[in-house]
């Protein structure tokens, strides 16, 4: 938040002036899934002539939807950072150049994302579905049956004015339930 935004400032901390975009994100925002979401977008990008940043962007990108799955595994954080170096030297262009930046800067900064997904099978912001669960809350639960109204999979059974509960098989983590929810009822983990 104390960054001052210019150019070498930005540059010393990993990213970069971009074209006069920028994006705030907050703690439900998942820094290993905005990783693995320009990654995705850059392996498309690149023109094919290197081929660290050819088949290196692609790999990174495949270790990261790997890890946002949950199935990531002990070293793939040390393996993106050896890739990260080794497509920023040996590529030709700032496309090549700048690709690893938002691994680089995420593991930099939110590497205890990176271990949460890795080793306990967590996503902290609540964005990876393969490694979320929603759940209600008996407590604040009304049993007004709004949220089952919206799910479409049938997964949130419960009687009028009693605590309702969610089918952790059936759900789909669609999260449409939560934005029904007018008490605040609906966990994701
Ligand atoms: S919308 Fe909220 S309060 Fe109403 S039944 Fe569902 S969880 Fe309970
Ligand atoms: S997240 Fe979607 S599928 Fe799961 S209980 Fe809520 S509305 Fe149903």
């Amino acid at each position: 938040m104390d960054i001052p935004v210019d150019f070498d400032k930005l540059y010393e901390v990993g990213s970069m002036m971009g074209s006069g975009g920028m994006i705030v994100m907050d703690e439900t925002s998942c820094m290993v899934d905005v990783a693995r979401y320009f990654l995705a977008f850059l392996k498309e990008e690149s023109c094919g002539k290197c081929v660290p940043c050819r088949e290196g962007v692609k790999r990174m990108s495949d270790i990261l939807e790997d890890i946002c799955a949950g199935k990531g595994k002990d070293g793939d954080i040390e393996i993106l950072e050896e890739m990260s170096k080794a497509i920023t030297d040996g590529s030709l262009c700032a496309l090549g150049g700048s690709a690893p930046n938002p691994v680089m800067s995420t593991i930099r900064y939110f590497r205890e994302e990176y271990d949460a997904h890795i080793k306990e099978h967590r996503c902290p912001a609540g964005v990876c579905k393969a490694l979320i669960t929603y759940s209600i809350d008996a407590e604040k639960c009304t049993g007004c049956g709004l949220c089952a109204k919206v799910c479409s999979v049938r997964a949130i059974t419960g009687e009028k004015k009693k605590a309702h509960i969610i089918d952790k098989d059936k759900c789909t983590r669609c999260g449409a339930c939560i934005q029904s929810c007018k008490f605040d009822a609906i966990n994701v983990k």
